[in-house]
């Protein structure tokens, strides 16, 4: 009953973008590595000791790996973008601030609908203009959205658990989500 409900928030025409494809696994079987945490740490998309929700403010990945195998259920979810050729950069940028309005929309849902959960994101968050780590609390600890890849899940290896297309081809760019509850 709870995953038709947490499925048709993720449905609803009301959402501001049409979620992709989406796909159901256990928690227990979303892969995680150090390796990805790793390469987080690398530091290659310049967010690493930037965020709450990237290394190494968001916390130590085994633990949150812990966290995320101690819910029930796992709902991965993915936006298909259209861009104007494979070097956009300025349109992978703006798919990924539309991907976030998405993963916003679907927690407000969720809370509305009183279902606890916690939403992995792709990607650092950008709720402030200036993020307060390290010398504040997160503004916002209700509504922030860690990384998927700082928390070490290999996505490329989420997409192929749950069979969904981790790229959609040429002039696309595509998004990955999860929601553990
Ligand atoms: S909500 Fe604001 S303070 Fe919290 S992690 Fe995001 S940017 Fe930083």
């Amino acid at each position: 009953m709870i995953k038709s409900a947490v499925e048709a928030i993720l449905r609803s025409p009301a959402l501001p973008f049409a979620v992709h494809e989406l796909a159901w696994l256990s928690p227990c079987d979303v892969p995680f590595c150090a390796e990805v945490r790793g390469m987080c740490e690398s530091n290659r998309c310049g967010l690493y000791n930037k965020t709450w929700t990237c290394p190494p403010g968001v916390g130590d990945w085994e633990t949150l790996r812990d966290e995320c195998r101690s819910y029930t259920y796992a709902l991965v979810f993915t936006t298909k973008h259209v861009l104007e050729d494979d070097f956009d950069f300025e349109g992978i940028t703006n798919s990924g601030a539309v991907h976030k309005q998405l993963d916003r929309a679907i927690a407000e849902g969720l809370k509305d609908a009183g279902i606890a959960h916690h939403l992995y994101s792709a990607g650092g968050c950008n709720l402030c203009k200036q993020c307060t780590y390290p010398s504040a609390p997160c503004r916002f600890p209700d509504r922030v959205h860690r990384s998927m890849e700082a928390c070490g899940i290999d996505v490329g290896a989420l997409a192929r658990a749950c069979n969904l297309r981790y790229n959609n081809g040429p002039q696309t760019v595509t998004y990955f989500s999860m929601i553990v509850f």
